[in-house]
C-alpha cells in the first residue's frame, strides 16, 4: 500500500504522524511510504532521516493526497485537507467527531474511510490510541495551570506548593482517568493539596491505591463539587464518555462560588469540553476569562511538546499502521474487533453511533 504522511497544519501542531522507525517498518513489509518535505522538522526529524528508512520525500500535500492510499495524520483534517480526500482514501487520524458537525459532514462527502484514533478500542475497553496523548496532556494541565495561577498572567498569584509556614494551593481535577491521573500525580510531585472526582467507584479505588494517601478520592456529584469549588485555586477537567460530546461539570453559574482569579483547565475541550464557559483556544492564545476566572482550553495540548508526543503518540499508532497497510480496513478490523469502534465514517456514513447521535445524522 502506499502511505502518505502530510505536514500538520492546525495552528501551533508540531507533532508527525510517523517516525523513521515506523517508515523502516512499512518500508520492510513492502509498503511504499511518502513522507511530505518537512513533516518532521517540528519533532527534530529531517527528510533525511526518513529517506534513510526507505520514505520517499514529496514537495508538498497535494502530492501526498494524491499519491497515497492511507493518509496517516496527527490532528483532525482541516479544511484544505479534507477537500483533498477521495473516496478510495483511508484517512488514520484523531478526528474528535462528536462536538465537529461541519466536519463529520465534510468527510461524509468525501466518501472517504475515516478511523479515529480516539475511539479505537483494546481488548479491555481501553482507548491505546488516545492513552499516550492523554498521558502527555495531563502532565501539561497541571503545568499550565500552576503557570495561569501566577498574578502576572491573570492569575490569584499562588504558588501551588505553597512554602513552610504558607498553605499549598488546592486542586480539583474531574474525570480521573488517564489525564486525571497524570494532572493528579503533578499536582502531587509539586505539593499541591489535591482533590480528584470521578463518576466510577472501581476507578476512585484505583486511584485512592495509587496516591497512596497523597490525594483525595471524592465521588462526582453536583452536589460535592459545588461545596468543594469555594476553596479551590485550580481545576483540571478531564471527563470523558467515549466518542461523545463531554458533559458540562461546571456551569457558568457554579464560576460564581469560586475565588477570583481561579483558573480552569479544560483537557476535555476537544470534546466539546467539560466546562459550560468553555471554547477552543490555541497554544498562541491560550486564555480567556469568564467572569473573573481564567480558561485554558487548548485543543492541542501535546502538540507544544512534540518531540515527547510524536514518538509516545507513534509508538502507539504505528502497529496499528503497519496491520491496516498489510491487510486492508476490511480484513484488519476482523482480525482486530477494537478497530471497528474507530471507524467512524465510510463511504458517506457514519458508522459510530455517539457520534451519529451527537451530529444528528442517521446511523
Ligand atoms: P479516560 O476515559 O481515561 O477518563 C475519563 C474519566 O472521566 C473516566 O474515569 C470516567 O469515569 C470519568 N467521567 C466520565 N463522566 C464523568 C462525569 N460526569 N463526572 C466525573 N467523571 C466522569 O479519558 P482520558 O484519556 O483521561 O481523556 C479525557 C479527555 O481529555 C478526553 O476528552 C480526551 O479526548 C481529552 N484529551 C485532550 C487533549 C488536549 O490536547 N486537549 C489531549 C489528550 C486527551
Amino acid at each position: 500500500m502506499k502511505v502518505g504522511v502530510p505536514t500538520e497544519v492546525k495552528t501551533d501542531e508540531y507533532r508527525v504522524a510517523l517516525t523513521p522507525a515506523g517508515a523502516r517498518e512499512l518500508a520492510d513489509a513492502g509498503h511504499e511510504v511518502l513522507v511530505q518535505h518537512g513533516a518532521g522538522e517540528g519533532s527534530a526529524i529531517s527528510d533525511a532521516d526518513y529517506a534513510a528508512q526507505g520514505a520517499s520525500i514529496v514537495p508538498d500535500a497535494d502530492a501526498v493526497f494524491a499519491q497515497a492510499e492511507m493518509i496517516v495524520k496527527v490532528k483532525e483534517p482541516q479544511p484544505e485537507e479534507v477537500a483533498r480526500l477521495r473516496p478510495h482514501h483511508l484517512l488514520f487520524t484523531y478526528l474528535h467527531l462528536a462536538p465537529a458537525p461541519a466536519l463529520t459532514r465534510g468527510l461524509m462527502a468525501s466518501g472517504a474511510t475515516c478511523i479515529a484514533y480516539e475511539t479505537v478500542e483494546d481488548a479491555r475497553g481501553r482507548l491505546p490510541l488516545l492513552a499516550p496523548m492523554s498521558e502527555v496532556a495531563g502532565k501539561i494541565a497541571t503545568q499550565a495551570g500552576a503557570f495561569m495561577l501566577e498574578k502576572p498572567l491573570g492569575g490569584r498569584g499562588i504558588l501551588l506548593g505553597g512554602v513552610p509556614g504558607v498553605a499549598a494551593a488546592n486542586v480539583m481535577v474531574i474525570g480521573g482517568g488517564v489525564v486525571g491521573m497524570r494532572a493528579a500525580l503533578i499536582a502531587i510531585g509539586m505539593e499541591a493539596t489535591v482533590f480528584v472526582f470521578d463518576r466510577n467507584i472501581d476507578r476512585l479505588r484505583e486511584l485512592d491505591s495509587e496516591f497512596g494517601g497523597r490525594a483525595d478520592t471524592c465521588f462526582a456529584t453536583t452536589l460535592a463539587i459545588e461545596e468543594r469549588l469555594p476553596e479551590i485555586d485550580l481545576v483540571i477537567g478531564a471527563v470523558l464518555v467515549h466518542g461523545a460530546k463531554a458533559p458540562h461539570v461546571i456551569t457558568r453559574r457554579q464560576l460564581t462560588l469560586m475565588k477570583p482569579g481561579a483558573v480552569l483547565v479544560d483537557v476535555s475541550i476537544d470534546q466539546g469540553g467539560c466546562f459550560e464557559t468553555s471554547r477552543p483556544t490555541t497554544h498562541t492564545d491560550p486564555t480567556y476569562e469568564v467572569d473573573g476566572i481564567t480558561h485554558y482550553c487548548v485543543a492541542n495540548m501535546p502538540g507544544a511538546v512534540p518531540i515527547t508526543s510524536t514518538h509516545a503518540l507513534t509508538n502507539a499508532t504505528m502497529p496499528y499502521v503497519v496491520q491496516l497497510a498489510n491487510d486492508g480496513v476490511v480484513r484488519a478490523v476482523q482480525d482486530n474487533p477494537g478497530l471497528k469502534p474507530g471507524v467512524n465514517v465510510v463511504a458517506g456514513k457514519v458508522t459510530y453511533a455517539p457520534v451519529a447521535d451527537a451530529v444528528g445524522v442517521p446511523y
